[in-house]
């Protein structure tokens, strides 16, 4: 302790700048960002050698005077905001007043600009955080800012940077993700000697949309638009058929800035969920607007995480919006399935009583108000797919995953896990918890994590309506006293953890019925058959059996195919036979 001294300035502005500029893509970040704040309407970004060896981005914005410019650079300098309580109606992306002076401490920086007031500009040059020179200079209105050698002088830093290529990716992302956000500036991005964006000012969104990633992924998207209370919901998402292998395509924006959020991710899911396959993922362009009172921006340096007041209200607004985009603007199976799943999560009921959702079919098949709340029945009366209990043929099973069956002439396949897993699902929630349970008189207690602990005693009744009835014991152990879950098909203490992972994975409360039905789904999974466990013939035939015998069987609670139907045209098709 006697050897505690105060950092000298130039190890601390290289600490700080540690937090908010990483790599290239924060300094590109950092500068289109302060580009839009200056009003600009053109912006161009130029890279070289991946942005480690050059980053430049010029705008047309309003400009420095040269006393600007030579304060501009250092710490906690800002534009942008006087005070602490400025943050609740704050405008800017720009607040923090550090973005500047850190790349300047880790690069050497030139910054040349011109306000409307100067007849003639100025250009500042700062070597490691060190103001070298400054010049009067000849240029338009506006400021370029070039930044040569990103972390010369933190050689460690600098390690840690990626291949060139993969930095140009970064950088080509955000710059997309800008000039999505901002169709209104013509962005351009250059990268070495190659243009790889350019577009015009004054375009639309979905202009802008179909520029990034094609017309064929414009061509499939549903717009969505919504509000609740204060908070607005505006664009674009893929009908539940165009799914992609990562979140690649998830773009959010809270109050036109770029946010990396869980909230916003799990409720696309939710919304999504029985409709895509699990571990496939929707295209999502959401653009929010929140009063700024009702938001926190100020949770991380780089100002890409955002904290919500009521971030239940977010979640609720997204589901509901995407779930009645479906119904209004898709086909009649998807309609059918979102109609379905919002029976299974109860939704409709409680739309019936709180009088919040209005929703009508586009098609007009399904006819639905908020005063009405649909029967199972008026769904399985108009589910396709004709399967019943007597009326299949078991063939055998295939590489012990798949089951193959005799069904009005044609094969058919069924995947046994997730035929197993939808039978489970539907019994659990029908039961809520009254299946019979299995009674354990002596069991050693279960030593779980510490925060695993007080999640699960917080939720000792929904644990039970899923299968197992445990009591705390001790510290941090329960002792299980009863599941549902026959001992040789799964350990109970695994059981519970999984459970306690899945209450934990939200960032946020979830609602009850939300959270009850990933708690349903998890349990499924892991009492379901599983893939390459060989059956009987008696035991293909009563899962065969117990599966038709459900009134939903399309898909598993995660939604992927439980039945593939081997049609003569497609045969036809494998033989070549038109
Ligand atoms: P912040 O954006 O949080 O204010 P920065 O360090 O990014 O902090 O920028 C400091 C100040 O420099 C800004 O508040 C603004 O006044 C000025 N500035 C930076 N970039 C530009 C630009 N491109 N055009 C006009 N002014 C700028
Ligand atoms: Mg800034």
């Amino acid at each position: 302790m006697s050897n505690i001294k105060i950092l000298d300035e130039d190890t601390i502005s290289k600490i700080a700048a540690g937090e908010i500029i990483e790599r290239p893509l924060s300094v590109v970040k950092e500068l289109i960002e302060n580009a839009i704040d200056a009003g600009s309407s053109e912006i161009a970004v130029e890279i070289s050698d991946g942005g480690k060896k050059l980053i430049r981005v010029s705008d047309n914005g309003q400009g420095m005077t040269d006393g600007e410019i030579k304060l501009s650079a250092q710490r906690h300098t800002t534009s942008k905001l006087g005070h602490i309580d400025d943050l609740r109606t704050l405008q800017t992306l720009g607040f923090r007043g550090e973005a500047l002076h850190s790349i300047a401490s880790v690069s050497k920086m030139i910054i040349t600009s011109k306000n409307t007031s100067n007849e003639i500009g100025a250009q500042l040059q700062i070597m490691g955080g060190k103001i070298i020179s400054v010049k009067p200079c000849a240029r338009n209105k506006g400021t370029t800012i070039e930044v040569e050698n990103l972390f010369f002088n933190t050689p460690a830093r600098f390690k840690f940077l990626h291949s060139s290529q993969s930095e140009t990716k970064s950088v080509a992302t955000l710059v997309s993700h800008f000039m999505i956000c901002y169709p209104l500036i013509a962005f351009s991005f250059i990268n070495g000697d190659a243009t790889i964006y350019k577009t015009e000012p004054n375009e639309t969104y979905q202009k802008r949309i179909s520029y990034v990633f094609g017309k064929d992924v414009v061509g499939n998207l549903l717009e969505v638009k919504s509000n609740l209370r204060k908070v607005q919901l505006y664009g674009f998402l893929s009908k539940p058929a165009i799914t992609f292998p990562n979140r690649r395509f998830q773009i959010f924006y809270i109050n036109n800035r770029l946010i990396k959020d869980k909230t916003l991710t799990i409720a696309v899911d939710t919304a999504y969920r029985g409709l895509i396959t699990n571990g496939r993922y929707a295209f999502t362009v959401l653009f929010l607007d929140i009063p700024s009172d009702e938001i926190d921006v100020n949770v991380h340096p780089a100002k890409t995480e955002i904290r919500f007041v009521n971030s239940h209200e977010v979640h609720s607004l997204i589901y509901r919006a995407i779930r009645e985009t479906f119904i209004l603007q898709t086909d009649v199976e998807t309609e059918k399935k979102v109609f379905l799943q919002l029976v299974e999560d109860d939704i409709l009921k409680n739309s019936a009583k709180t009088d919040t959702l209005k929703l009508s079919s586009a098609q007009g098949e399904l006819k639905l108000a908020h005063s009405h709340t649909p029967q199972r029945s008026i769904i399985s009366d108009n589910t396709a797919t004709s399967y019943s209990v007597n009326n299949f043929e078991l063939i055998g099973q295939f590489f012990d995953t798949f089951i193959l069956i005799k069904m009005k002439g044609c094969p058919a396949f069924i995947d046994q896990h997730v035929a197993s897993e939808r039978i489970i699902y539907n019994r659990l929630k029908r039961e809520k918890g009254a299946l019979p349970q299995q009674i354990f008189l002596l069991t050693e207690p279960v030593e779980v994590p510490h925060y695993i602990y007080s999640t699960l005693v917080e939720n000792l009744q929904l644990i039970k309506t899923v299968g197992l009835e445990i009591e705390p014991f001790g510290e941090r152990a329960f002792v299980i006293r009863s599941s549902i879950h026959s001992a040789c098909m799964l350990d109970a203490a695994s059981m519970l953890i999984s459970l306690a992972t899945e209450i934990t994975s939200a960032p946020y409360k979830l609602p009850e019925n939300i959270l009850l039905d990933k708690l349903y789904t998890t349990t499924a999974c892991k009492l379901a058959i599983q893939a390459g466990q060989a059956l009987s013939k008696e035991e293909m035939q009563k899962l065969v059996e117990e599966l038709f015998a459900e009134e939903y069987y399309d898909t598993c609670p995660h939604g992927r195919p439980i039945i593939f139907e081997v049609s003569r045209n497609l045969l036809n098709s494998w033989f070549k036979r038109t």
